[in-house]
């Protein structure tokens, strides 16, 4: 319901919601409910469309892949071979694990039509008799909804014999992982969906070209593709009309940490930091924003100096950032921002796959340094190991998951070095962390 009267908020003032247009109303989940709103419209429209128009269509829209990297949608689905006789996959990536990325999952709960919806147009365009789900495992009721969601789609005849015209069938499964962040890497998902265990594969080849059972795959993150319909229905000049020339469409915003209203908030690409707080009631009383993450804590931090940053691939990366998965975890003043760097590259070694070597070692020997740092067991030689490690990490690992390991280190150099500094002379952390427990 937060979520709802949050993204209603932005909608009186910024435009009507999209992806979460539903999800306040009665068993939004539901076929019913998902029909009675509009639902499957644009796959009427996509059906009645050759397959290459419909990448076309996508492409011109300009949706950008919104699992993080920003990959052109319509452009993925065209590298896929046309005229091959190998079978062609759609995998979702519905595994959303980066820190403070809180949109795909609530999304499958409330609208999960909107998934497969978007599921059977891509299908239908990249010429593919078979898409998966890759579900983060732990979210077991979002699993049962999803299936329930799926049995439905089968009996209305969207899935299954026929469901992609005459003669063109369309299964969808849906496959429950074990809860690791190294398989939300498109690769590792593939090796762990086939039955191995989840390790990055050497890259290129792209699944576009050799991906599941080393077929042809269009691996999609879930927003991505629940935001297809919507452009199909409506149209690519309606899409164009929103965000930005680079960054066109309409997102969904995680917002969480030290601020007033907490939650999923839907608005345009390009809207600013300040502009959400603002209509969300800001950050907790009293306090002031010190640092967030633009993309969850994979992306370089950014300050309050920050905070008419616009909110698309190209304005967060001016700033020094990315976009990323757009989870704004925000930090008041309270917050050690030692502590946090802590917490998060604690989570890196954790994750960690173990297949090479700056990732696997680096990462432990951050933690080791951190600890020690923030213990005020540190020196001023210290905060220059750390930067090298980073250093040695980032660019030299084999996947994305060493970069984003090295992005909170040097970017919270960057700006709070003194505070580092502080403590290694002042013996310790300055801050109390009763204070800056996260509170919602
Ligand atoms: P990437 O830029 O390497 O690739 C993005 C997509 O484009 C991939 O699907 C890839 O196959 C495709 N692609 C890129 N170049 C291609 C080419 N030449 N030919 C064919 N296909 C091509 O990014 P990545 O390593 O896949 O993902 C990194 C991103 O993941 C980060 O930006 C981060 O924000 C995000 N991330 C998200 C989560 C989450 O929970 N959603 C978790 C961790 C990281
Ligand atoms: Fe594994 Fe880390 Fe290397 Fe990625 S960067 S392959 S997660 S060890």
């Amino acid at each position: 319901a937060r979520a709802a009267e949050g993204t209603r908020k932005l909608a009186e003032q910024i435009l009507a919601p999209v992806l979460s247009d539903i999800w306040d109303h009665e068993a939004p989940w539901t076929l019913e409910s998902y029909r009675r709103a509009g639902g499957y419209r644009g796959l009427r429209v996509a059906l009645d469309m050759a397959p290459d128009d419909v990448i076309a269509l996508v492409k011109d829209a300009g949706l950008r892949g919104r699992g993080g990297a920003g990959f052109p949608t319509g452009m993925k689905w065209q590298f896929i071979p046309q005229g091959d006789d190998k079978p062609h996959y759609l995998v979702v990536n519905a595994d959303e694990s980066e820190p403070g990325t809180c949109k795909d999952i609530p999304l499958l709960f409330a609208n999960p039509h909107s998934l497969i919806e978007g599921i059977v147009i891509a299908c239908h365009a990249i010429r593919s008799e078979h898409a998966f789900i890759y579900l983060r495992g732990e979210t077991v009721p979002v699993l049962r909804r999803l299936h329930h969601a799926v049995a439905e789609a089968y009996r209305a005849g969207y899935l299954g014999k026929d469901a992609l015209g005459p003669g063109r069938d369309l299964e969808l499964t849906v496959h429950a992982g074990a809860g690791a962040y190294i398989c939300g890497e498109e690769t590792a998902l593939l090796d762990s969906l086939e039955g191995r265990r989840g390790q990055p594969r050497l890259r290129p080849p792209f699944p576009a070209v050799a991906g599941l059972y080393a077929c042809p795959t269009v691996v999609n993150n879930v927003e991505s593709i629940a935001s297809v319909p919507p452009i199909l229905a409506r149209g690519k000049e309606w899409f164009r009309s929103m965000g930005s020339e680079k960054s066109p469409g309409f997102t969904l915003y995680s917002l969480s940490g030290h601020v007033a209203r907490p939650g999923q908030y839907e608005g345009p690409l390009g809207i600013t930091l300040r502009q959400l707080l603002d209509l969300t009631g800001g950050m907790r009383p009293g306090r002031t924003l010190k640092f967030w993450t633009p993309g969850g804590s994979s992306t370089p931090l950014l300050t309050a100096e920050h905070l008419d940053v616009p909110l698309d691939y190209e304005g967060v990366a001016d700033a020094g950032s990315m976009l990323g998965t757009k989870a704004l975890q925000c930090f008041d003043d309270t917050t050690c921002v030692v502590r946090a760097v802590t917490r998060w590259t604690e989570f890196y070694a954790h994750e960690s796959c173990g297949k090479c070597t700056p990732c696997r070692e680096g990462t432990f020997w951050l933690v080791q340094l951190l600890r020690d740092i923030e213990a005020g067991k540190g020196s001023m030689e210290d905060l220059d190991k750390l930067n090298d490690i980073a250093d040695n990490i980032n660019g030299k690992s084999f996947c994305a998951l060493g970069d984003g390991a090295a992005s909170p280190i040097f970017s919270s150099l960057k700006y709070f070095r003194e505070e580092y500094e502080r403590h290694v002379t002042g013996g310790g952390c300055p801050f109390d962390p009763a204070l800056s427990t996260v509170w919602a």
